[in-house]
């Protein structure tokens, strides 16, 4: 059987996954993460959880047609009901979905996610509410990456047990991202500044509020990117 291709975006979350790990892939949808990282040697055994009967029956065909069925178990669960801690997993993927759904599918069970080494998690939106989440119910983030692909920016943060300090920037931007400062980031936040601006320059001067919100988060991201005006 030919080695499963997958994006890049996928690859990179891979990347982070400890060689010999006992992966659970919550939201699997095609299980192409964990088969990819078995048929590389990278990984002893999976479990693709995903809640959604359509892809969850691709996810066992695609394992079935790999002949990993040994290897990867995939449960119709949602979220962290895909796994017991007598299933022994040590490293768990939450991978294209919101960030306020990966932190609600981690909320869900905390003791139950106590029992695992390190996280992986790619939100495809609200990045500084996850960080959030992780700092206040003892995560560290250990790494981040930010990468682009056909055309879209994601980011991906790994987090182990323990606790650190990060201020409201960090929270906002990530904290190795930030002081990366890539051109991919860069290009990033150089967008959300016009977005926000042309926002900013629709809204009435009656409405103080909403537009001090905005001009305060417009200068954060010119620190950040040392706009002097
Ligand atoms: N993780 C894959 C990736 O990054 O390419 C698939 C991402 S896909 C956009 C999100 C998947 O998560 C969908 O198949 C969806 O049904 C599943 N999902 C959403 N909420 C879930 C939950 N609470 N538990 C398990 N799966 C969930």
């Amino acid at each position: 059987m030919q080695r499963k291709q997958i994006s890049k975006r996928l690859a990179t979350v891979g990347s982070f996954v400890p060689q010999g790990a006992r992966l659970v892939d919550i939201g699997s949808d095609h299980a192409y993460l964990p088969i990819a990282l078995v048929q590389k040697g990278q990984i002893k055994a999976a479990i693709a959880g995903e809640v959604v009967a359509g892809p969850y029956q691709s996810a066992c065909q695609n394992v079935a047609e790999h002949s990993l069925q040994d290897k990867i178990e995939v449960r119709l669960a949602n979220g962290l009901a895909a796994f017991e801690v007598l299933d022994q997993m040590d490293t768990l993927v939450v991978a294209g979905m919101g960030g306020r759904l990966i932190s609600e599918i981690l909320a869900a069970d905390e003791e139950k996610l106590s029992t695992l080494k390190r996280l992986i998690l790619q939100p495809n939106n609200h990045e500084d509410r996850l960080r959030s989440w992780l700092h206040e119910h003892g995560w560290v983030l250990i790494a981040e990456e930010i990468l682009e692909e056909a055309g879209k920016v994601y980011e991906i943060m790994v987090a182990e047990k323990g606790s650190q300090t990060l201020s409201s920037q960090e929270v906002c931007f990530g904290p190795y991202l930030l002081k990366e400062k890539s051109a991919i980031f860069q290009q990033k936040w150089q967008k959300e500044q016009e977005k926000l601006s042309q926002a900013l320059a629709r809204i009435p001067a009656t409405h103080e509020l909403e537009r001090q919100v905005l001009t305060q988060k417009i200068q954060e991201i010119k620190e950040v990117l040392d706009v002097s005006k």
